[in-house]
């Protein structure tokens, strides 16, 4: 009778070794399940965890997330790098970190080109802390003059931006050591398929009017940065491109209302459309609905997306990458997970220990 008693003792532990045993593999295998159904739900992910973020090759081109303002980065598969607008003051900071992931990610040390679409604030605010901290070899400045005592051309005939922010930084890119200081034209960069359209009048009193087109083509894709071009600009691109489809489309003047009109976004009809804003009133309800009765595949923002990612692969496939809605979720899953993971083996290892020890 006693040693019945002891066995069925035993094999009551057994039993409860058996069951934490279990609930260890039934939660493993749940998380397991869980983890992998986010992964196959956004393929980016696992670009994201294979690769990295940026490291996705060939040509690239990021918006980053600077809130109420503009900075947007050309990687050609070369490494050589193209900046469009530096954010503004307050963003300055934010611009740096994500400018020093992008290019540590690809061992980019010297930026090859600078462009700054116009005067506004927002575009030209981060530009002393970009150029004290990069090398830039080429800048492309707007027609537009300021009150720097570096101004090197007073012409009467052209508009004067009396702000502070723009003064200070025309004053930073005249001071930029071994670098080529321009006006923008007109221009093909033909090594990495960059057009630019300059605006056609030489004075506006609107400082808006001012911003070039840029034109990418890599791999038969194409990419338009518009910066805060008004519809004027918009009617004097329409009359002097042919009708063409453009994949990725950055929004005018972070989504305006008073830009993207529908001829315009008609004549370019974007497959996805890229804004970068971050206020309330941006982007507008308008140009949204514009964009999705074009049926554009997606509209990405970075006021909810945050960093935005592009990258054309030379056979002309493309990913877009966002870095605040998809890699955190699925991370936060992982990170909990394997904590939960850990406890619960630890706990049944002890529970084992214990039982083995009575
Ligand atoms: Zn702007």
């Amino acid at each position: 009778m006693k040693s019945y008693l002891f066995n069925f003792k035993n094999l009551i532990k057994k039993y409860k070794n058996l069951q934490n045993f279990d609930i260890f593999k039934i939660f493993f295998a749940i998380f397991l399940f869980i983890f992998i159904i986010f992964l196959i739900l956004n393929e980016n992910n696992i670009q994201y965890f294979l690769n990295g973020f940026n490291s996705l090759s060939n040509f690239q081109c990021y918006v980053l997330d600077v809130g109420q303002a503009s900075s947007t980065v050309l990687v050609f598969p070369d490494k050589s790098v193209f900046v469009v607008d530096t954010g503004s003051v307050d963003s300055a900071k934010d611009m740096i970190s994500q400018m020093d992931y992008i290019f540590s990610k690809n061992k980019i040390k010297d930026v090859d080109c600078l462009i700054l679409t116009h005067s506004d604030a927002d575009h030209v605010g981060g530009t002393t802390q970009f150029l004290e901290k990069y090398q830039v070899n080429q800048i492309l400045r707007p027609k537009i003059l300021s009150e720097s005592e570096f101004e090197v051309e007073i012409d009467e005939n052209y508009l004067v931006s009396t702000t502070v922010t723009y003064s200070n930084a025309i004053t930073s890119i005249y001071k930029e050591p071994n670098c080529q200081v321009e006006f923008i034209e007109d221009t093909y960069f033909d090594k990495f398929g960059i057009e630019i359209f300059a605006p056609v009048k030489d004075f506006d009193k609107d400082t808006n009017y001012y911003s070039p087109f840029i034109k990418i083509e890599y791999a038969g894709k194409r990419l338009l940065l518009t910066g805060d071009a008004t519809d004027e600009r918009e009617k004097e691109f329409m009359q002097a491109n042919a009708e063409e489809k453009y994949d990725f489309l950055l929004v005018a003047h972070h989504g305006s209302k008073y830009s993207s009109s529908i001829e315009f976004l008609e004549f370019v009809s974007p497959t996805y459309a890229l804004i970068s804003a971050g206020d309330n009133t941006h982007p507008s309800q308008e140009v949204v609905s514009r964009l999705k009765n074009l049926q554009v595949k997606g509209i990405f923002c970075t006021k909810t997306d945050g960093l935005i990612g592009i990258s054309v692969f030379s056979q002309g496939n493309l990913k877009i990458c966002s870095l605040r809605n998809q890699f955190d979720f699925p991370l936060l899953v992982t990170v909990v997970g394997c904590g939960i993971f850990v406890i619960l083996g630890t706990v049944s290892r002890d529970k084992r220990k214990i039982s083995q020890l009575s």
